[in-house]
């Protein structure tokens, strides 16, 4: 059989989950190249929506992920987040995800659970794809190495600092999309714990705060807890956003992650009540990370090249879905390319399927994590909190109900694959 080569260029989650779907099909021979030495994650959490887990099931990867990943324990089951004020911890209300709640892992763990699954000879390493040429009907990727790779598709999932975005930015007559600093900064941390048990019982504090994800909201700032590795850790986010700026600037050639000072994340949230101080004097070491999303591209595809994950659609983690959207469009794509109907001089159409399909949906999710943390940070309803509370109850719904085979019925009429 004349097989389809399909390269995929980074090896994050989405990168890896498009890979491990798509060399399971014998009509394409499939390629990733990943520019560091190894496949590696933050040593932090993540966590996805219901429409996550399904893209996550649908690609053949729901097994793994459920052996490591954290679930809100019962009788909270269905909690994604509760939301409490930062001052005090009064209660604000919850946001309900029936048969899923708050599914969370730990990155690496998760990473490391995928790339054990990919078969031998498909991940190449310390391959830093510097540019991408298009000649008739083929792609050629060059590397920082000076090697030079020939394929008949490219998926591009080199993360918000994506090279082989320029390329396909160039060939729609666009211009190119740097990615924007969004004046909020984020600590993170990982507590065990036990030891953070400990400490809220000394200091008096409810340890149902533990049990069940936990966001804090704040004027310009908020704070979320959620449990990884079956409960050992609590995984701490503490946003501070400045406001002041219409175009906020992160200095050039700061690094946009790097370890801080505890004294200045407390400081942060100097006015906040007990539960949030003994959770972030529970965090000694914090690092600092600039928070960057991107604009909403004018188009994910051009020829046989196509952008996935944070190269096309990176956003602000408000929603938890940033990953979730990665492994979305890997879903579709999969499905698409993992069709032997592809062979059929298709290839090209099916990306640029992809690209009507899947853009408008990723656009919505960057747009609405925006506003989302505006809405946590007293931003929006103006700061009412019981609008607040009846937004949030139902604001995530539409992106968690999300229907992928409807995605992938429309993809098939288009391409004339559902006769
Ligand atoms: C604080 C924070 C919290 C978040 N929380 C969540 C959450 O709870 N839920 C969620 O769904 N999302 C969350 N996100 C977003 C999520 O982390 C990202 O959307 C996701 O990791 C992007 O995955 P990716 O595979 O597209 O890109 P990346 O993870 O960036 O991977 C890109 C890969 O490509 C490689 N690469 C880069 N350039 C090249 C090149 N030129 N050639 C070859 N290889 C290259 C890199 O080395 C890397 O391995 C959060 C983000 C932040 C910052």
């Amino acid at each position: 059989m004349n097989r389809l080569r399909v390269s995929i260029i980074g090896g994050g989650i989405a990168g890896v989950a498009l890979a491990l779907d798509l060399c399971r099909h014998a009509h394409l021979q499939v390629q990733l190249f990943e520019a560091a030495a190894a496949f590696g994650e933050v040593g932090a959490g993540v966590s996805f929506g219901a429409n996550a887990v399904r893209a996550i099931d649908g690609l053949g990867i729901g097994a793994p992920y459920a052996q490591i990943a954290d679930r809100t324990p019962a009788p909270w089951q269905d909690v994604w987040f509760e939301w409490r004020r930062g001052l005090d911890a009064g209660y604000l209300g919850a946001s309900v995800a029936p048969g899923v709640g708050q599914s969370s892992v730990h990155r690496a763990d998760f990473l490391d659970a995928l790339a054990s699954q990919l078969p031998e000879g498909i991940a190449r390493f310390g391959k830093r794809a510097v540019s991408v040429e298009q000649p008739a009907g083929q792609v050629h990727v060059h590397f920082a190495d000076g090697s030079q790779h020939t394929c008949d598709v490219v998926i591009a999932a080199d993360g918000i600092k994506s090279t082989v975005r320029d390329h396909v930015l160039r060939g729609l007559a666009q211009p190119e999309a740097a990615p924007r600093y969004s004046g909020t900064c984020a600590y993170r941390g990982m507590i065990d714990s036990e030891l953070l048990r400990a400490a809220y019982r000394e200091a008096g504090v409810d340890e149902h705060l533990i049990n069940v994800p936990q966001m804090y909201l704040g004027l310009d700032a908020h704070i979320l807890t959620f449990p990884v590795k079956q409960g050992r850790l609590i995984n701490v986010v503490a946003f501070v956003s400045d406001r002041s700026q219409p175009e906020p600037q992160w200095p050039a050639g700061q690094p946009w992650v790097k370890a801080t000072a505890q004294a200045d994340m407390l400081h942060a949230f100097a006015q906040w009540g007990d539960a949030v101080r003994v959770l972030l004097q529970c965090i000694p070491s914090p690092t600092l990370w600039a928070l960057h999303d991107l604009a909403e591209l004018p188009g994910y595809v051009h020829g046989r090249v196509a952008l996935i994950g944070d190269a096309a659609h990176a956003m602000l983690p408000h929603q938890g879905a940033g990953a979730g959207q990665g492994l979305e469009d890997a879903w579709l794509l999969a499905r698409l390319l993992g069709d032997v109907r592809v062979l059929e001089g298709q290839a090209q159409q099916v990306l640029e399927v992809y690209d009507a399909i899947r853009r408008p949906r990723a656009c919505k999710v960057q747009r609405t994590s925006r506003e989302a943390g505006e809405l946590y940070e007293y931003r929006r309803c103006g700061g009412d909190e019981a609008l607040m509370a009846a937004t949030l109850a139902e604001r995530f719904d539409w992106l968690w109900h999300h229907d992928l085979h409807a995605d992938l019925d429309a993809a098939h009429a288009t391409l004339g694959w559902d006769l």
